[in-house]
């Protein structure tokens, strides 16, 4: 009986011990609803030092967030101290909007992106004729954000986070339109893709750099989640994707990332489902066409507004 206590207790301390990483989904539609759109906050384990994984929606995810709400802790503080950075994938207002509308309440920090990112930042964002120019370059520039240039392969660190990021290029319509940022604890990696299309569909070989990649840390069962886009069903014809994936689609670079790491690698790997279009019935016909179809056995995980998950 003793014995089995302790087993009990050892297993669970180490589980608890194990826990690395904590994401918190501020927003997860890729569309539509303006208070629910892309954002993830992620960092080390109960550190309250995220970066934020685009920044489609900020406050109102923030104020939905359970984990906030329970500690009592205020909406502001979260966006001012808890938030130490930014990541913002692509251009697209589903991505960004959140961070440009709270600039005036928030605190000095870093937006990570590619030297293409920031250019869209420079030329249609942070200037003085759509908001103020809260960033350090640029016309008349506020200075509050700083822009930190990713060179793509690189590891950079995120400023007051302990965690390092490095950014690969994806293609949405453009080959180098969007990114994708593989996020390091240690030893232990999250990878968050912004949109994407397929590279059968989008003619390169983007993801499939990406898979060769993060193989070996798959191999090793270091890659604690994939946190990618699939956001029409199978129906959608492939001319109208405008650079985006269906589950159909998705299998097919399960399949190519199962070149690199063999099949049984991906069984039971945490896929972070992002980036759904919530119109009509999509959401519901996405999921099922996802279960019903998981050829490579991984762990389908559709994120909620506001509930942390914890890696
Ligand atoms: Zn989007
Ligand atoms: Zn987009």
């Amino acid at each position: 009986m003793k014995k089995i206590i302790l087993l009990t207790l050892t297993l669970l301390c180490s589980k608890v011990y194990s826990q690395t990483f904590e994401v918190v989904p501020l927003g997860v539609y890729g569309g539509d609803h303006e208070d629910n759109l892309s954002s993830y906050l992620i960092g080390k384990y109960k550190a309250n030092a995220y970066l934020a994984l685009d920044a489609g929606t900020i406050n109102a995810g923030i104020r939905k967030a359970i984990t906030f709400k329970t500690f009592e802790v205020p909406a502001g503080r979260v966006l001012r101290d808890y938030i130490k950075g930014y990541f913002i994938s692509h251009g697209h207002l589903d991505h960004l909007a959140g961070m440009i509308i709270n600039s005036p309440s928030d605190t000095a920090k870093n937006i990570y992106a590619t030297a293409a990112m920031i250019d869209v930042l420079k030329a249609h964002y942070f200037i003085n004729d759509t908001w103020a120019n809260f960033a350090n370059e640029g016309d008349l520039p506020i200075r509050k954000y700083q822009y930190k240039r990713l060179k793509i392969g690189q590891i950079d660190t995120v400023t007051n986070t302990g965690m390092t990021i490095q950014a690969f290029d994806l293609s949405h319509v453009n080959p180098k339109k969007s990114s994708a940022v593989l996020v390091t604890i240690g030893d232990s990696s999250i990878v968050y893709l912004g949109d994407t299309g397929a590279d059968r569909v989008e003619k390169v070989t983007n993801l499939e750099n990406l898979w060769q990649s993060i193989a070996p840390i798959i191999k090793s069962r270091r890659l604690k989640a994939l946190m990618i886009e699939v956001s029409f069903p199978n129906a959608q014809p492939e001319k109208l994707l405008f650079g985006h994936l269906t589950p159909l689609l998705l299998n097919e670079e399960l399949g190519k990332l199962a070149t690199f790491t063999g099949r049984d690698m991906l069984q039971g790997l945490n896929v972070i489902v992002t980036h759904m279009k919530p119109v009509s019935d999509n959401v519901d016909t996405i999921k099922r066409q996802l279960l019903e179809n998981n050829s490579y056995k991984v762990n389908f995980i559709f994120p909620e507004q506001g509930k942390r998950m914890v890696f």
